[in-house]
């Protein structure tokens, strides 16, 4: 693209802070952005918006905001030119890569592009030759995507228009705020209720969205999977099983459900046994029922497990992949479902392949220029790439892309004391995070409008993004940066491109027979309209509807997989759970420097209990309390929330030294490798009893 023009300008992009991607017109004056309006046209949001997104504009000249290389030198960060900053890089890098390679890791992001994905992707494999890449979206909906795609053999997050959504008559979120995460949405929801469908929500917490949908069951942390499988077994019981289509594993996933009588489920659910029973009465009788899985339900060790019991429920009743029913994932990061797609996962190839596929190692191989041998294997997963960091026979270098993995890794405390240990730390942001803060070497990059490329939302909806200002002072766009240490370690051959276009052009040839193929998309076809992946053709149609009753796989058939779902946590254990703010985006870097987004920072940070769990520990609103779990200690002032169960703790994980000191860095849920966010023993005691 051309450099933007001085004068006044609109530009439409999409914002960054969540997977709805909302589309904005950016209004420009002397170079600097200084107005942001929704527009009506956004197939989704529909000229609405949310409070992170009407403030994306401040963060983008904030006073911390990195614009020169800094290099670590005498314990200080300190201000340096970029060749000072990319001859660092190669002393640091070349001798690893000469003789491990293995040894330097590259740590990526669900907030990036879809280029970015794949160009991260592309550097490790061909330039650093290092199978140790991984990303935070194994945070994320990892667990959603594994078991969509063990089941269907692909994984579009959501496999209809939002839109449909209104013509369900029956909604069950699983763990999942919509109210508060993906604002957008709730219109769809809203038009469902008043064309009388049902709402339900099914959280330990009564959140916002909660109130909004009437229906709210408070399930015990951890335990939607077994409702997922009483409602099988009363689904089976009454004579409604009558699968999509022919499926492998149906008689197995049946036999499973017989050992879940309602009882037992409401039990170990932690609720009343008739409310188990009305729920299920509206799904048996509704028509275009909707099972809806957020990150409540899968940020478990068992996180895939609990999201295959309820996509079982939805394929065995025969409502999975119908228009506006079925099941579906709601992608929560900015590009979520398109950094999910293209090669920054540790054993993903663009476009959705494998890294284990021959014919896909093959495929991408001759694209890049290289035999298939010289890509390397599956390395490891973000959270054991982050566990392997300075230890003995691991990582000793690290490159991070536009991620805080000090705040968001599970096992903070122990991931902050690895990165600590690194020979090379080198982060590249556009603010201070964190994990910068770390940083041997921190090179500033581009903020949302001041790069070019394609986004893609939670409906598998590809979108321009488009620049409207440039990056101040010495800040490159990141994928520039990408081809400076490319060429920094010697290795240029693939990364000499000639424009951004050229870059994007590659990108979407790369995707080409892949399952999320872009290869019929150009830069000139989404500024007429945004499309839904897969689109095979430059001319042809794309794909509103993802999940047809013939998959991806290798004889067309899905494959219903028996849910390991641990026992029930003993009934007196306090269960700490996490999650976020309406006001907040993941580590918060930005937000929590956002000075619209500030006015509730002091009071939100804290411990939320029961009034009740707050009365029998004898703890009054604001004292300093300690939550203590087997991982580590925090002491945080507590409010009190008359919505949660007063067997469950919550705490937002915005912030550094709070939630992820308190979560597992090793038990890890053994098909996504995600933590256990959501369910951790906890023990609370006030601060002055210590
Ligand atoms: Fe829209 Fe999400 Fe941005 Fe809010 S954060 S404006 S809902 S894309």
């Amino acid at each position: 693209p051309s450099l933007p023009s001085p004068g006044p300008r609109v530009v439409r992009t999409t914002c960054p802070y969540c997977a709805v991607q909302c589309n904005f017109d950016v209004h420009v004056e002397n170079g600097l952005a200084v107005k942001l309006m929704p527009t009506k046209e956004c197939p989704v949001a529909r000229g609405t918006v949310c409070k992170k997104g009407l403030a994306a504009l401040n963060d983008l000249r904030h006073p911390e905001r990195l614009t020169d290389p800094l290099l670590r030198k005498n314990g200080q960060l300190v201000p340096v030119s970029w060749a000072e900053a990319l001859a660092y890089v190669r002393d640091a890098l070349t001798p690893l890569l000469d003789s491990n390679p293995a040894a330097v890791g590259v740590y990526g992001s669900g907030s990036l592009t879809n280029e970015k994905t794949y160009l991260l992707g592309k550097f490790a494999r061909l330039a650093l030759k290092t199978p140790n890449i991984d990303y935070n979206g194994r945070y994320c909906m990892a667990s959603a995507s594994a078991a969509l795609n063990r089941t269907v053999g692909y994984d579009r997050g959501l496999g209809f228009p939002l839109g449909e959504m209104a013509g369900s008559d029956l909604i069950l979120l699983v763990g999942a705020n919509i109210a508060e995460t993906l604002p957008p949405i709730m219109q769809y929801l809203k038009a469902a209720k008043d064309r009388g469908g049902a709402v339900y929500s099914i959280d330990p917490r009564a959140t916002v969205t909660a109130k909004v949908a009437g229906h709210h069951l408070a399930v015990r942390p951890g335990s939607d999977g077994v409702l997922a499988l009483g409602l099988i077994h009363l689904m089976k019981r009454w004579g409604k099983i009558r699968p999509t289509a022919p499926a492998h594993g149906l008689a197995e996933v049946l036999a499973q459900a017989t050992a879940y009588p309602s009882q037992r489920v409401a039990a170990e659910c932690g609720i009343p046994e008739s409310e188990l029973l009305l729920l299920a009465k509206r799904y048996a009788e509704a028509t275009k029922p909707l099972i809806l899985t957020g990150r409540g339900a899968e940020q478990h060790a068992h996180g895939t497990d609990t999201v295959q019991a309820w996509l079982n429920l939805s394929y065995l009743t025969g409502h999975f992949g119908k228009p506006g029913g079925g099941y579906g994932t709601l992608t929560g990061q900015g590009n979520g479902q398109g950094g999910r797609e293209h090669g920054q996962k540790n054993d993903q190839l663009p476009g959705a392949r494998s890294l284990r596929d021959p014919r896909h190692r093959a495929e991408m191989a001759a694209l890049w220029g290289c035999a298939p041998d010289d890509l390397p294997q599956p390395g490891l997963s973000a959270q054991n790439l982050l566990n392997a960091c300075g230890q003995d026979g691991g990582i000793e270098a690290l490159i991070v892309l536009g991620s805080n993995p000090v705040v968001s890794a599970a096992g903070a405390g122990q991931i902050t004391e690895n990165l600590k240990a690194l020979k090379h730390l080198i982060v590249i942001d556009f603010l201070p995070s964190e994990t910068a803060k770390l940083a041997t070497l921190v090179l500033p990059g581009g903020m949302w409008c001041e790069e070019e490329g394609t986004t893609t939302n939670l409906e598998g909806r590809v979108q321009r993004r488009r620049k409207a200002i440039t990056a101040p002072g010495a800040a490159r766009e990141d994928w520039r940066i990408l081809c400076d240490l490319a060429a920094a370690v010697g290795r240029p051959q693939g990364f000499e491109y000639a424009s951004f276009r050229e870059l994007q052009d590659e990108f979407f040839r790369a995707t080409r027979g892949g399952k999320a193929d872009y290869s019929g998309l150009s830069a000139e076809r989404l500024d007429r309209a945004s499309v839904q992946w897969p689109v095979r053709h430059a001319d042809g149609p794309d794909t509103p509807h993802a999940y047809a009753p013939t998959y991806p796989t290798a004889d067309g058939w899905a494959t219903l997989h028996v849910p390991e779902l641990p026992a029930p946590a003993p009934a007196r254990q306090l269960t700490l759970t996490t999650g976020r703010l309406g006001h907040h985006y993941q580590s918060g870097t930005q937000t929590r420097r956002n000075t619209a987004l500030l006015s509730k920072n002091g009071a939100d940070h804290g411990v939320q209990v029961h009034p009740e769990t707050a009365r029998d520990y004898g703890l009054r609103v604001g004292e300093e309390v300690i939550l203590r779990t087997a991982h580590g200690q925090v002491t945080l002032p507590l409010t009190l929330n008359p919505g949660l169960r007063p067997d469950t703790v919550f705490l937002p994980f915005h912030w550094p030294g709070a939630a992820n000191l308190l979560t597992d860095p090793h038990t890890l849920d053994p098909h996504s490798q995600m933590p256990a966010f959501k369910a951790t023993a906890v023990t609370l005691l006030p601060a002055h009893a210590a």
